[in-house]
């Protein structure tokens, strides 16, 4: 069984003179969920139609399942997508919407669709038409459409978009599940990080059709939480002080600076070890940004909600 299910090398396209994806690498391991993220207008929708095969790309390389070039075509039976509007029939129920899609694809196993319906939550739903579904139902609908057929890859576009907080819970739940027990890998969309913060095990940021930064949910959590700066004229000299006074947790930034994650409250002994030791101290601070903050602080601006 491959190991990477999607990657792209420098996926690129234009619209005009416009690059609404400039250069884009993600590579997907199996089993990941993966929050791709930026503000709107960042370019996520084109990247994910372009990976879901609903869009060509101006330059650049998609390789799915191992496969490259024309056989990627082939690839997309094993790849569910939930891309804007998902087709759903207003005048049906769920379970028929579901239905008419098990048709198209073939696909005629007892219990099928009940399975599906249970997995997104919305087996109690009956003979209720779509059309009087919450917008929280609807994108959970759509996500149902997204599962016929037992995707190996999941490519879901913003699915918790205009929800209110109940019913992102109830996505990211569904998500979680799904990654779990059906060992889907997922890519999700959002335009607000701090959304995703709780379910993503990596993170791809976006801004204007630019990757801006990559990181796992460990580098998340370490770069949004509190931790001590200090900033030293030799950081490198200050690095066998901090282990002798017990410190494990830090780390060398750069050519001036050091992070200490543990013990936050020892700034007093450490400026008095280090003045000791004749080891200038620049300055010491507590510093934390929440992940709304950090995400801004990335792509340089405000949200257009
Ligand atoms: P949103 O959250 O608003 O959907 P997004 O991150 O998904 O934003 P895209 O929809 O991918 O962003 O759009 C990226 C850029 O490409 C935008 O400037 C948009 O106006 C432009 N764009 C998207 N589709 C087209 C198109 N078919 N023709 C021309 N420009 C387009």
């Amino acid at each position: 069984m491959e190991h990477s299910i999607l990657e792209t090398i420098n996926l690129t396209k234009k619209f005009g003179n416009q690059k609404a994806v400039d250069c884009v690498n993600v590579q997907l391991n199996r089993g990941d969920i993966y929050g791709f993220i930026g503000k709107n207008g960042a370019g996520k929708t084109t990247f994910l139609k372009m990976i879901s095969g609903l869009s060509t790309p101006t330059s650049g390389t998609i390789e799915l399942f191992g496969c490259r070039g024309k056989e990627v075509n082939q690839q997309y039976s094993r790849v569910g997508v939930l891309i804007e509007n998902p087709g759903i029939f207003p005048e049906l129920s769920a379970y028929e919407n579901l239905k008419l899609k098990c048709i198209c694809a073939g696909i005629r196993k007892k219990g099928y669709i009940n399975e599906i319906l249970d997995i997104v939550g919305l087996s109690h739903t009956g003979k209720k038409k779509t059309r009087k579904f919450s917008v929280g139902m609807k994108q959970r609908l759509g996500i149902a459409m997204a599962l016929i057929g037992e995707p190996e890859l999941l490519i879901l576009d913003e699915p918790i978009n205009g929800l209110d907080p109940e019913g992102i819970a109830e996505i990211r739940d569904t998500i979680v599940r799904l990654n779990h027990e059906k060992k889907q890998t997922i890519i999700i969309s959002s335009h607000i990080l701090e959304e995703l913060s709780k379910i993503a095990n990596r993170y791809g940021i976006i801004d204007q059709g630019k990757m801006v930064k990559e990181l796992t949910k460990e580098e998340l959590v370490s770069e949004c939480s509190d931790k001590l700066e200090l900033k030293l004229s030799h950081p490198e000299k200050a690095v066998p002080v901090l282990k002798d006074m017990g410190f494990c947790d830090f780390k060398l930034i750069d050519s001036e600076t050091i992070h200490i994650f543990e013990q936050l409250d020892r700034s007093g002994k450490i400026v008095m070890e280090l003045s000791r030791q004749a080891i200038e101290i620049k300055s010491i601070v507590v510093v934390g940004l929440g992940i709304e903050e950090y995400f801004l602080q990335l792509t340089g601006g405000v949200h257009h909600a």
